[in-house]
């Protein structure tokens, strides 16, 4: 997502030579959803890429938190005003669709050239001239050398952990403890049973919780597909921490950790054909100390992996390329120096909204996992209050303050007007 969108910012902003290295052999179409909320949309839309994702996303009207045992509702949030106070929709949407569109804005530029199968391996350099090992999957390894390098490379990220190690710093990935199952209904699927088909039918992002787990879903391409994710105390990845970060999930244990909920979700879930459970381990680290060094600079999940209970992650790093495009493209000289000071007006401008939407969407988990007690009988209460409009969310991305913070911010606009005096400053 990251390196899609700098790839095609960048271009936009005139940049002829743009490379992307990227070690799977293609995009690797996950099978799942994503938020598409409105700072990701308003970027989208300025690379040119928006309308065609906004045509089979559908548009969010509101949000309902339901107790996962009994369906009752516990908070319901209208969301329609989203778009006229923020000027974009807050949409839902396929991934395959986000990065295809996004790909396809990419194939349009001529500066941007994609090397698919190649990994970045060893960093040679990392300015002037940064350089790198790139590893075709079929053939001989060979030396990159770029005037920028941006790594993009996810949560995993092994240049981060290059760069880290450069100040002796270990960048350990946390483990959270928590685990994802990834689900995609058909309508074909849904459509024996009255109350799935209303869900696929509403316009609704619908969160069931319950004590260390919830269920968040929505409908996606235009309708046709229900997509829930689920998070969940993470039992087989647990052993083995540095494994991969996906598995075959098994759907006996999906039904026993989703056993107290509701008869409806549970036939929900019952949908999913055995051997079909996707399961996505949910890591983390710790904030870094730092994002770039000489020409070289951090982008998305390597730099600041947010959990989904925000539904920003991807977003974040859709804001980092649109800002990286923004101060490389006011360098006023290319010299040794004036590019690392770049790449730090970046990180001055991204760093702290970064992190502070990572708290936020641990915070909103927290919230959403409480059990029995004082703090869960809290949480209700202010879901309670909702229903005459009043308070907070406890649900972060629902809330009405956190979105201005989140939705009401132009990072673009900010790195476009900051960017002289931090320049001057860094
Ligand atoms: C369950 C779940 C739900 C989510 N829901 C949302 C949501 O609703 N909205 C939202 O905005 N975000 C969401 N996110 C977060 C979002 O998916 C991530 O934050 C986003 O994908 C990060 O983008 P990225 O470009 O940094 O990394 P990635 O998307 O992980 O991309 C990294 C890329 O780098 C490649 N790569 C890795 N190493 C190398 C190498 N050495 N050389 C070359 N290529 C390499 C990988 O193959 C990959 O293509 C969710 C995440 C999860 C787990």
């Amino acid at each position: 997502m990251g390196g899609l969108a700098t790839a095609l910012a960048l271009a936009k902003k005139g940049f002829k030579k743009v490379e992307v290295y990227e070690s799977a052999s293609n995009l690797g179409f996950v099978g799942a959803g994503i938020q598409l909320a409105p700072n990701m949309a308003r970027i989208l839309d300025r690379l040119g890429v928006w309308k065609d994702i906004e045509k089979e996303a559908v548009d969010l009207k509101e949000t309902s938190i339901r107790q996962g045992s009994t369906d009752n509702e516990l908070g319901h949030v209208d969301l329609k005003y989203i778009r006229s106070t923020y000027n974009y929709p807050h949409m839902v949407g396929h991934r395959s669709s986000l990065a295809g569109s996004m790909y396809e804005g990419c194939k349009r530029e001529e500066g941007i050239k994609f090397h698919f199968a190649t990994g970045a391996g060893e960093i040679k350099s990392w300015g002037p001239n940064p350089s790198f090992t790139a590893i075709p999957r079929n053939g001989e390894p060979y030396e990159v050398q770029c005037d920028v390098l941006l790594a993009a490379d996810g949560v995993k990220s092994t240049i981060r952990d290059q760069l880290l190690r450069l100040k002796n710093i270990d960048a350990k990935i946390i483990d959270t403890g928590q685990a994802a199952y990834r689900i995609m209904l058909t309508r074909e699927q849904m459509q024996h049973d009255p109350e799935l088909l209303a869900l696929l039918d509403r316009e609704s992002v619908t969160r069931w919780i319950g004590e260390k787990r919830h269920i968040i879903a929505y409908p996606v391409s235009s309708k046709q597909i229900y997509n829930l994710s689920t998070v969940q105390p993470d039992v087989n990845f647990a052993a083995a921490p540095e494994a991969t970060y996906t598995t075959k999930g098994s759907k006996p244990q999906m039904m026993e950790v989703f056993g107290d909920f509701c008869p409806m979700v549970r036939r929900m879930l019952d949908l999913v054909p055995d051997g079909e459970v996707c399961e996505w381990k949910l890591r983390v680290h710790e904030p870094l100390p730092f994002w770039t060094y000489e020409q070289t600079a951090l982008v998305g999940d390597a730099c600041h992996p947010t959990l989904p209970h925000l539904a920003q992650g991807a977003a974040q790093a859709i804001e980092d390329g649109a800002v990286l495009a923004v101060v490389l493209a006011k360098l006023p000289d290319t010299s040794p120096e004036s590019i690392p000071k770049a790449l730090k007006v970046y990180e001055v401008v991204r760093r702290e909204r970064a992190y502070t939407l990572v708290e936020l969407a641990a915070a909103s988990g927290r919230a959403m996992h409480l059990g029995e007690g004082k703090a869960k009988e809290e949480r209700d209460r202010q879901f309670a209050a909702l229903k005459e409009g009043k308070g907070p969310v406890p649900d972060k991305w629902a809330d009405a303050d956190v979105q201005k913070i989140i939705y009401g911010t132009d990072v673009a606009k900010v790195a476009e007007e900051e960017f002289e005096k931090v320049f001057g400053e860094v």
